[in-house]
């Protein structure tokens, strides 16, 4: 009874309540003083082309409504560019691209025969961090019908993609980012489903992100940039970007990265006024005594998929306690960086991206790790930060100050493979698991469906240790063990397919089918059906086969009496002890635990 009352008690109360005042308004820490030159990059309060966020003086940004009207009218007035719509959203809204071209080529293989290169700029998958929204509707109207930058697609193809996660987007409120300065009132995180689209590049769920893989594939860009916000530390770059480094999977692609876009870009946005860094993720997850840390994580996250594929992918994380004007207009003068860089490199950078598409390396890296030597020491523009003591939790946090400084702190980057797979020359895959042939289909692997049946000489590998997720992640309870190899005479039902991995995708292959990747399907969570063992034995027939066998095999019997001394459970349930022998048996089944996914080593 008084656990009813105390939870209706408790239920009136949360009814009731309003939040308090402390509430309402996020207490940020000091903003540091901006000024810079991209001021000029705004349109007159009287142009008639003025986007929301510039009449708002970059307070307030447009809803998912607001925003398609404008392009809509921006496209009809402006015949470089189309709208089209990439799929649509759980609740019904268009996922709207923008094309740029100067040509008016708007089918993809118009797009290609310019000969132009093609810039992807995504924003808004996670629609609260939507900088680059208002960037880019500044930037294609001045490419267009302002006549300000016309130039630009002369040399280059532009396709933008305003909001990603639109559905995201329209929880819109005042209270979607608490660490964010401005604007007034942003969408959210996570789409409709609550799935986060930063978590679902590799395991595809999310209507969404099948239709952008689906463009990625069709549309084929030069050159991908995945737009987002930060959380985190304080410090005094407004603009940060980074991509998976040389030791990843495109380590030509990376090279062009660092040592040519990084380089131009972080050039003119100085010259526009703005502070450009890398990423920074502090390793302590709070301040820089440890120093910061360069993640290499799996394809999950733009970037690393990005980087699996072969195409060049840069996230972008402008800095989320800088002005939402600061930041906007730093987005703008990226873009039109990034569109004037294109048309010198173009040669190069599809050059960078033959030759990583080219590459087949035999040992692939499925995770990664910071190596023990003692890491680089790097000069960091940081912001003064002091450990005050906590009233509320007896501990300490971090407080900033808002006095610039630059100190030197350790760079631990994530650069040593910590598990590697040996490249297979073919996955086999039975046409039960059609989930997952349908996904590998969907990210472009190719792969070659059996007619008839055929039997195939294959490794397979059988989990053990095997442990479920304490929590569901993303819509799925995870799972993870240790691959045992077999090696078995397998046949492939009609249906089955085979993917060679002497393809471009051949390492995203590896990385979605290997059960020690992270982003494997096995770890999301596609197999959890083969951990359960089915068809049973009755106790009256086990107990005379128990008895024959280890009458008949003295080895199987010091094998179970050894196993009765050290294992007291086992030592003590019945049951248990007949199990232990009846998988020795051939009736046992023998497909439990075994992940149907092969390798075949040699044709
Ligand atoms: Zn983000």
């Amino acid at each position: 009874m008084r656990r009813e009352w105390s939870i209706l008690w408790s239920s009136l109360l949360f009814a009731v309540a309003a939040f308090s005042q402390a509430t309402q308004q996020a207490v940020l820490p000091p903003d540091l003083k901006w000024n810079g030159k991209s001021q000029e990059l705004m349109a007159p309060k009287n142009d008639p082309w003025i986007t929301p966020a510039e009449q708002s003086d970059f307070t307030r940004t447009p809803r998912y409504d607001e925003t398609v009207q404008w392009l809509r009218k921006l496209v009809a007035a402006a015949p470089e560019l189309k709208m089209i719509s990439l799929g649509k959203s759980p609740e019904g809204r268009d996922i709207w691209m923008v094309i740029a071209s100067k040509e008016r080529a708007f089918t993809p293989a118009a797009l290609r025969a310019t000969g132009k290169p093609i810039f992807l700029a995504q924003a808004g998958i996670h629609s609260g961090e939507i900088d680059g929204k208002d960037a880019g509707m500044m930037l294609l109207r001045d490419m267009t019908v302002r006549h300000k930058k016309r130039d630009l697609l002369d040399g280059a193809n532009l396709l933008f993609i305003p909001i990603f996660s639109v559905d995201a987007h329209e929880r819109f409120s005042a209270v979607g980012r608490i660490n964010q300065r401005g604007p007034a009132e942003t969408g959210w995180r996570t789409t409709a489903s609550n799935l986060n689209l930063n978590r679902d590049y590799a395991k595809l769920d999310a209507p969404e992100m099948r239709a952008l893989i689906r463009a990625l594939n069709e549309w084929n860009p030069d050159l991908y940039f995945d737009i987002h916000v930060t959380d985190g530390a304080d410090y005094q770059y407004d603009i940060t970007f980074g991509h998976t480094g040389r030791h990843g999977y495109s380590p030509t692609i990376a090279a062009w990265l660092d040592e040519v876009l990084r380089p131009n870009l972080e050039r003119d946005l100085k010259v526009m006024g703005h502070i450009p860094g890398p990423l920074v993720f502090p390793v302590n997850g709070r301040d820089f005594q440890s120093g910061i840390i360069d993640f290499t994580a799996g394809p999950r996250f733009s970037n690393t998929y990005g980087d699996v594929r072969h195409l060049p992918t840069v996230l972008v994380e402008n800095h989320s306690l800088k002005p939402y004007k600061q930041r906007v207009l730093g987005t703008y003068a990226l873009l039109e960086s990034v569109m004037r860089l294109l048309v010198k490199e173009t040669r190069k950078l599809r050059e960078a991206v033959v030759a990583d598409r080219n590459r087949r390396p035999q040992n692939i890296p499925l995770s990664w790790q910071v190596p023990k030597s003692p890491p680089a020491m790097i000069d960091l523009l940081a912001v003064e930060s002091k450990i005050v003591p906590s009233k509320i939790t007896g501990s300490d946090f971090v407080q900033w100050t808002g006095k610039p400084v630059t100190i030197k702190v350790p760079y631990l980057r994530m650069n040593e493979p910590a598990l590697t797979a040996r490249r297979p020359h073919s996955y086999w895959i039975p046409p039960a698991w059609s989930e997952v042939i349908e996904r590998l289909a969907l990210h472009g692997i190719q792969m070659e469906t059996l007619t008839a049946p055929r039997e195939v000489e294959v490794e397979m590998y059988r989990m053990t240790e095997t442990k479920l997720a304490n929590q569901p992640f993303e819509g799925h309870v995870g799972v993870t063990g240790t691959p045992v190899v077999e090696r078995h005479k397998r046949r492939f039902p009609a249906g089955s397919v085979r993917i060679s991995t002497d393809q471009p995708l051949g390492e995203l292959a590896v990385l979605l089918l290997e059960p020690n990747s992270a982003d494997s399907f096995y770890q999301w969570g596609f197999f959890l059906e083969i951990m359960t063992p089915t068809e049973y034995v009755e106790e009256y027939v086990m107990q005379p086969m128990a008895e024959r066998m280890l009458a008949e095999d003295a080895k199987l019997k010091a094998e179970f009496e050894q196993k009765l001394k050290s294992d007291s459970t086992l030592a003590k349930n019945p049951q248990e002890k007949l199990q232990w022998l009846y998988r020795r048996t051939p009736f046992f089944d023998g497909e439990w635990n075994l992940y149907p996914v092969a390798r075949e080593l040699k044709p």
